[in-house]
């Protein structure tokens, strides 16, 4: 069998913990398999470097950022290559490029075009661990390119299809995906399988368990993830196409924190205007999320919108100019805001599951300022100082202790 193994940066973190996962990697090898290991980073390391470029410049350009943020990943596999061999087993790491992967030129958030995975297969042939850098590619112009934070999970996924592989586990410093942050929740359940979907949703709302790349990679082709803890030897959390439905509503509660409202008040109340606004942000790539636009009150409308954070700034110097040209009034923002989302396929055949999430929020006296809905969701924007309590009180709702 040809397994993937992809190890996040808690499961790298030391020595110790790169031990750890030589053995879980040799053990494999050694039942006759071949494998392809993706690492993360150790640890911080990823944010200690962007904090040592931002000592230096406060406006790096995104180009040396990826040169720089590569070296993490660089660091975890060469020194995991070196316990493999210690152990006496042939290992070899390869740099993201080394690998065949080939990105998208957008530093920082590149997209893998292609992955040609040549060399890989060359050194399995030899009979070694292949050990690849997560994270990093190469562009058309031979530039160092990095996948967004979070990306290894999208290179595991990646070799997984370009090689398809019999198996791909996600190892992690949890058991599994769960009905929400294990962290936070201590009540959070592990869940036995998850769609595709669902995991999308969660991954794309908050649940950084899995990369929501990743998560949409592995729907396109077809590829089961296992995500599992390194720490313990237990079956994990299976994401794939069907799952079996169990007798619950939602599969999991999200919170975001990364979020940034906006709002343009007294906009002109006749076509085009939505367009004109909306058209500006996709074009500086900038992703709307929730979009509320009030009832006409005489010949004017209310627009409000969220952005991810890091794009606030540049989303409200759109609005302003916007609201210049077609002669609105004010421009709000506001990044004291937080996302909080529940996700199930239940509910599209259930009614009353949004009901029940808004009780769970005014039992607790949160009030709701955004919602958006989808055939598998319900978010709610709230007060970013709510966004704990307002996670506990919903997942309390829908998945409560038994007394
Ligand atoms: P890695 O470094 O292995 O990639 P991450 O830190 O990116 O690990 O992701 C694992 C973390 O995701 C967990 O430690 C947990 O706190 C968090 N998490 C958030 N939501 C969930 C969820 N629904 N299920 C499991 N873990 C979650
Ligand atoms: N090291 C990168 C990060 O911290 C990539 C990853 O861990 O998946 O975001
Ligand atoms: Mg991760």
């Amino acid at each position: 069998m040809l397994i993937v193994q992809k190890f996040g940066g808690t499961s790298v973190k030391d020595a110790e913990r790169l031990r750890n996962v030589a053995r879980i990697v040799t053990d494999v090898y050694k039942g006759g398999n071949d494998v392809v290991v993706v690492v993360s980073a150790q640890g911080d390391t990823t944010d200690d470097l962007i904090a040592k470029a931002a000592e230096i410049n406060e406006k790096p350009s995104r180009r040396e950022m990826d040169m720089l943020l590569a070296s993490g990943e660089q660091i975890s596999a060469s020194l995991l290559a070196m316990c493999i061999q210690k152990l006496g087993i042939p290992a070899i790491s390869l740099t993201g490029w080394q690998a065949g992967f080939l990105t998208s030129s957008a530093h920082t958030s590149a997209r893998i075009r292609r992955v040609t995975p040549d060399r890989i297969k060359k050194e399995l042939d030899q009979k070694k661990i292949v050990i690849v850098c997560g994270f990093q590619g190469l562009s058309r112009y031979d530039d160092i390119t990095t996948l967004g934070r979070g990306g290894s999970d999208t290179s595991a996924v990646a070799i997984a299809a370009a090689m398809h592989a019999d198996l791909c586990q996600i190892f992690t410093d949890v058991e599994g995906v769960y009905t929400a942050d294990p962290r936070k929740v201590t009540n959070a359940k592990k869940l036995k399988e998850i769609s595709y979907d669902e995991m999308l949703e969660l991954a794309t709302l908050g649940a950084q368990v899995l990369n929501n790349r990743s998560v949409e990679m592995a729907k396109k082709y077809n590829i089961e993830l296992e995500v599992l803890s390194s720490y313990t030897n237990t079956p994990g959390t299976i994401v794939k196409e069907k799952v079996k439905m169990e007798k619950m509503l939602i599969s999991g509660v999200a919170k975001d924190t990364d979020v940034a409202r906006l709002s343009v008040t007294c906009v002109p109340d006749k076509p085009g205007m939505v367009f004109k606004l909306f058209s500006k942000l996709a074009q500086r790539n900038i992703n709307v999320d929730v979009i509320l636009q009030s009832v006409g009150r005489g010949d004017t409308k209310d627009i409000a919108f969220t952005v991810p954070i890091d794009k606030g700034m540049e989303a409200k110097a759109i609005c302003e100019k916007f609201a210049d040209n077609v002669g609105a009034d004010v421009v709000d923002y506001d990044d004291n805001v937080a996302k909080v989302s529940i996700v199930g396929a239940g509910m599209e055949s259930h009614a009353g599951v949004a009901a029940k999430m808004f009780e769970a929020l005014y039992e607790k006296q949160i009030n709701i300022r955004m919602i958006a809905t989808s055939e598998i969701k319900v978010s709610v924007i709230i007060n970013k100082d709510d966004a704990d309590r307002a996670v506990l009180a919903i997942h309390e709702k829908f998945f409560p202790v038994e007394k």
